[in-house]
């Protein structure tokens, strides 16, 4: 099928043609027939890079350009980046692309004069809670990656936020986007949505199991060039002698680092005079954005060709390795399965050395068939490979005949709806009473009837849990007691907007009212026992430490639990290593400090921090609302824990582009406040901060000094007194 014959205003024809897209791909002309273009509920269940995006944008466009808007709902905020830039490209049509990924309680109406707005599934459904206006106004959703319904963190607010779009605007098209999976029939059916069901990708995949020296493929095998004794390196090796690259699948953080760092030598001899070149400039980068020990061992695998990519590494690191990769000049890199979820980052070949993960309930067991499919998915970079090849290791002919029957014959498993629990249910109880959507229990029965749970379960086994969290809610205040009707009061209302699990919000609530004086401890270790805190694991090395801070502090702590009740103790010490964590970072400990001591990389100290900076901002609301002691403290540790820093350079962290580290110099050299610089001289700040930052901070300060050359600044710098 033709972009030419397609049912779409000229202007966007002409638009695809113009980069290089003629014919749709069988899938989506398959689509297109099924409705797609007619505002018909659609699911595509289709492997990665077979042009689901596509088929998005053909709906969004063909909607807004008929005065409609567009909601592309996605999982992770590095998808929504992705899209975003994406999406940007339609300025031409005079289309708008807005991003919200921000504070969960805050409205973004502005965000309303764009055309197509792209969100996490939890910040649509904060904004559905704060009842923005413009969500009124959608036509068009996409859900994107629809089966991490499947996903017990994720999956209840994307399935409860789906039904909550689809009650408020009944004529909107939805369109899901979803990896192939066991019961694609039964999301479809639920949806009301025509099914797209396809194994076509754009580039043949051939999946196999590698086994003593060779590939085997169900109708071929291949043996694989073997330089050197390690088989995994040899697979690597053997692509880039064919001039690809290679994605390394690895099931730990170490085993990634580990492997990049193994296989660095080999990889460094194929380099051509131009790779090293650009290689080195991304090694610098990585240097200039990162002080820690990973980071150092990042910069030398670089150096050599190889990378590494998980969550430990901050989002500026993990930019540059993927655009290094996507550039060609870094051949190799090994990753956690994050990288699979999260990013179109397609290389020729994918091994998979490790195809088990640890679960703490049954310890390390094979992955779902569907993981598999994610990561051997990323095989092969349309119009750039002529094939893709995803492979797993057998060390035994057992392990050979297991592999091939559980990955490459089987189709994936079904998906199931994770909404049934009280765990799961209570937040999105009390949004919906708070958003006007039920008013009674009958009325909430009939909302929740229009999940996927319902759906298939039928509505009886949520009765029981619905009636669990209504207790809930009802005992702490947040829906009326003495009400058949369902209605929240004020603190309810708060706690739904404020996007905080209501079980979270009653437990600070609880420990502000006993909380006798607020050190900076108890209000961490407060919002470090909330569920949604992040916590860190507790190593064996840790115990010791932790334990003798406890009993040094254990004033601080509104309760410390029995140490002979060892499961409720080892979590409380955990909730404490949190504490102290966040603790080290407001207190201004180096990163690569934290790193070492609490076993962490430098983009899990950003995590924590971000969600600990959230709970904070609820603390010092609710604190607000309920008129209890501790906002004012609550709203200061806010802000420190945003800016990683001691109280005395809030000021200067105002500034954007200044952060800890330079707000500390500025700060010891005597410039204490905006109002210290605004009298600064340009070369005694640029010495500081450097001459680029320095013209930033005086543009910010409505200064418009030149700030001196970098040249000047380095002799200046020299001649410096001691
Ligand atoms: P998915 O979302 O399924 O992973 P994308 O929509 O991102 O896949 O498509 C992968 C690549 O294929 C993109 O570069 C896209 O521009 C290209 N593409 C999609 N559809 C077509 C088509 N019909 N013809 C040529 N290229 C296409």
């Amino acid at each position: 099928m033709k972009i030419e014959s397609l049912d779409l205003p000229d202007e966007i024809k002409r638009f695809y043609e113009n980069s290089g897209i003629l014919e749709l791909y069988p899938p989506q002309a398959e689509a297109v027939e099924k409705g797609l273009l007619e505002g018909k509920n659609l699911l595509a269940a289709i492997p990665t890079a077979s042009g689901k995006t596509l088929l998005a944008e053909l709906a969004m466009l063909k909607s807004i350009l008929a005065g409609g808007k567009a909601l592309y709902i996605v999982p992770l905020r590095a998808l929504a980046s992705e899209k975003f830039r994406r999406f940007q490209e339609f300025s031409e049509l005079g289309i708008r692309v807005g991003i919200s990924t921000g504070d969960y309680d805050r409205r973004d109406e502005g965000l309303g004069i764009n055309d197509i707005i792209v969100a996490t599934s939890e910040k649509t459904d904060s904004l559905l809670r704060n009842e923005t206006a413009w969500m009124q106004e959608i036509s068009v959703v996409v859900a994107d990656e629809v089966h991490l319904i499947d996903s017990p963190d994720r999956g209840p607010t994307l399935e409860v936020t789906l039904a909550k779009l689809r009650r408020m605007n009944p004529s909107c098209q939805i369109l899901a986007l979803s990896a192939t999976v066991g019961n694609a029939d039964e999301l479809a059916a639920w949806l009301d949505a025509g099914l797209v069901l396809s194994e076509w990708r754009p580039t043949d995949l051939m999946e196999g199991v590698f086994f003593n020296g060779t590939f085997y493929c169900k109708d071929k095998e291949k043996p694989v060039y073997k330089p050197t004794k390690d088989e995994a390196i040899n697979l690597v090796l053997d692509t880039i002698k064919e001039g690809g690259q290679c994605l390394v699948f690895e099931s730990s953080r170490k085993n990634c680092m580990g492997f990049a760092k193994k296989a660095a030598s080999a990889v460094k001899k194929t380099l051509s005079a131009e790779d090293r070149e650009a290689l080195a400039g991304i090694a610098n980068e990585i240097m200039e954005n990162s002080e820690t020990d990973v980071s150092s061992v990042l910069e030398a695998c670089v150096l050599s060709g190889t990378a590494f990519h998980h969550a430990g590494l901050t989002t500026p690191l993990r930019e540059l390795v993927e655009s290094g990769f996507r550039e060609g000049r870094i051949k190799l890199i090994s990753s956690t399965p994050t990288l699979a979820a999260g990013l179109n980052l397609p290389a020729r070949r994918v091994v998979i050395r490790s195809y088990r993960r640890y679960s703490s309930d049954a310890g390390m067991q094979p992955i779902p068939v569907l993981e598999y499919k994610q990561m051997a998915g990323r095989a092969g970079r349309p119009r750039l490979d002529p094939y893709g090849e995803a492979v797993l290791l057998a060390k035994s002919y057992e392990e050979f005949v297991f592999l091939f029957e559980k990955y490459i014959e089987a189709g994936a498993e079904d998906i199931w709806s994770k909404l049934g629990t009280e765990n799961a249910l209570r937040t999105h109880v009390l949004s919906t009473i708070s958003n006007g959507f039920a008013r009674t229990r009958e009325e909430l029965m009939d909302f929740l009837e229009a999940t996927f749970f319902a759906f298939q379960y039928s509505n009886f086994g949520l009765s029981v849990v619905v009636d669990e969290c209504l207790n809930f809610l009802r005992q702490e205040e947040m829906l009326e007691k003495d009400s058949d009707a369902l209605v929240s009061t004020v603190f309810g209302k708060l706690v739904s907007k404020l996007y905080i699990d209501p079980l979270s919000a009653a437990l600070i609530a609880k420990g502000l009212r006993e909380a006798g004086t607020f050190t900076e401890l108890t209000l961490l270790h407060l919002i470090c026992s909330t569920p949604d805190m992040r916590l860190m694991y507790m190593r064996s090395q840790d115990y010791q430490d932790i334990n003798d801070y406890v009993m040094a502090h254990a004033d601080e702590f509104s309760k410390v639990p029995n140490p002979f009740n060892i499961a409720e103790y080892e979590w409380f010490l955990s909730e404490v290593k949190t504490s102290l964590l966040l603790m080290d970072w407001i207190h201004e400990k180096p990163e690569n400090e934290i790193c070492l001591k609490f076993g962490i990389g430098e983009g899990d100290i950003h995590a924590t921090a971000d969600i600990a900076e959230w709970i904070m901002h609820v603390t010092a609301q609710l604190a607000r609302l309920l008129d209890l002691k501790g906002a004012k403290e609550a709203a200061e540790l806010e802000k420190r824990i945003r800016y990683g820093a001691a109280p005395e350079l809030m000021d200067l962290l105002d500034i954007r582009s200044v952060g800890r580290v330079r707000a500390r110099k500025l700060y010891e050299a005597g410039f204490k406040s905006t109002a210290d610089l605004a009298r600064a001289s340009p070369e005694q700040v640029a010495t500081l901060v450097g001459p680029k930052i320095a013209e930033k901070v005086f543009k910010q300060i409505g200064r418009k000094e030149t700030v001196p050359e970098s040249s000047d600044i380095e002799s200046l710098e020299k001649g410096f007194p001691e």
